[in-house]
């Protein structure tokens, strides 16, 4: 097991940012740590680091606990924190030796060379990093978490705050460099999680309310409820609707179009062609959707 955390909970002052926390992360997974601004991620993120302590409870990194061991944590560990702080006044080779030389590194120059390279940082790696953009600053965040070839990658939220073609590439660096390691990254793109995450760990108020494979998180999620889109030729009244087996919800999208929910075994779609030839509606088109995973992700954590 390459992170195991037992228990784990946090309090600033009397607020509880953590509560009982529990979960493993296997060697070589990459997992999705999701929950709305406040959940606790950040937190959780830091206690693995070793860099702040857990009120209660223990978190193991290689077998390591990090509070006992917090040095030895660190060294297995590449950390990207939330909004990546860097030195602004230094120029990126600079800043890359500086943390080579922390680490006491062998072959600094090399493997500072080797990080510009892999990194992508080649074109800007001269200039002061205050001059770069947002997502080259992101690019010497990684640089930096990876100079020391930590099993381990702890990023979070990588991609905020970038363009759409940033956060693409950086999506890309991070699936590239993080071959064979053990990768735990929290942001709020969906797409990203599905992109490169085997697992997700969905938190919410400091409390863990979903942690699975990433396609049981979907298959969970279609099992429950079907959601179909109908359009008829003119609109039924929302009583008329709502009595059809099995419907658990249903909102007017615009008129004549419909999303209808529904728990059931039996296809729903099925019974609405029939609601409409009962009750003389005809059906012009009807398209059953699964959930996504933003969908999934909005019901668990709605307080
Ligand atoms: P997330 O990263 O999921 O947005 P955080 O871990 O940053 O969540 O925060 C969890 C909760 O703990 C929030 O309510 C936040 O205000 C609180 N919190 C975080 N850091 C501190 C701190 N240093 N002192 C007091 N409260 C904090
Ligand atoms: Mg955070």
């Amino acid at each position: 097991m390459s992170i195991e955390v037992k228990q784990v909970t946090k309090l600033y002052v009397d607020q509880k940012a953590l509560d009982t926390i529990s979960f493993e992360i296997k060697t070589g997974e990459v997992v999705g740590f999701l929950g709305p601004n406040g959940a606790g991620k950040s937190t959780m993120m830091k206690i693995i680091t070793g860099f702040i302590p857990p009120t209660w409870g223990e978190v193991f990194v290689e077998g390591l606990d990090a509070v006992t061991h917090s040095m030895e944590v660190r060294s297995l560990i590449g950390y990207l924190p939330e909004n990546n702080p860097l030195y602004l006044d230094m120029y990126v080779k600079e800043y890359l030796e500086f943390v080579a030389g922390i680490y006491k590194l062998p072959n600094k120059k090399q493997r500072v060379d080797e990080m510009i390279h892999q990194t992508g940082l080649e074109i800007e790696k001269h200039k002061k990093i205050g001059a770069l953009s947002k997502g080259y600053r992101q690019r010497v965040g990684l640089a930096q978490a990876l100079i020391h070839d930590p099993k381990v990658l702890i990023l979070d939220e990588p991609t905020s705050g970038l363009d759409p073609n940033q956060i693409v590439e950086i999506r890309h660096l991070i699936s590239e460099v993080g071959k064979e390691k053990t990768i735990m990254l929290s942001t709020h793109i969906m797409q990203e999680v599905e992109a490169i995450c085997d697992k997700i760990i969905i938190l919410n108020q400091g409390k863990i309310v979903a942690n699975d494979q990433t396609l049981n998180i979907h298959q969970q999620a279609k099992s429950k409820t079907q959601v179909v889109h109908v359009e008829f030729n003119t609109d039924p009244k929302v009583e008329e609707l709502d009595k059809i087996s099995g419907v658990s919800s249903v909102k007017h999208v615009k008129p004549k179009h419909w999303i209808i929910e529904a728990v059931s075994e039996n296809d729903v779609r099925e019974h609405i062609f029939k609601f409409a030839v009962d009750n003389s509606y005809s059906v012009l088109s009807m398209q059953q959707k699964e959930k996504t995973l933003e969908e999934v992700f909005q019901e668990l954590t709605k307080n």
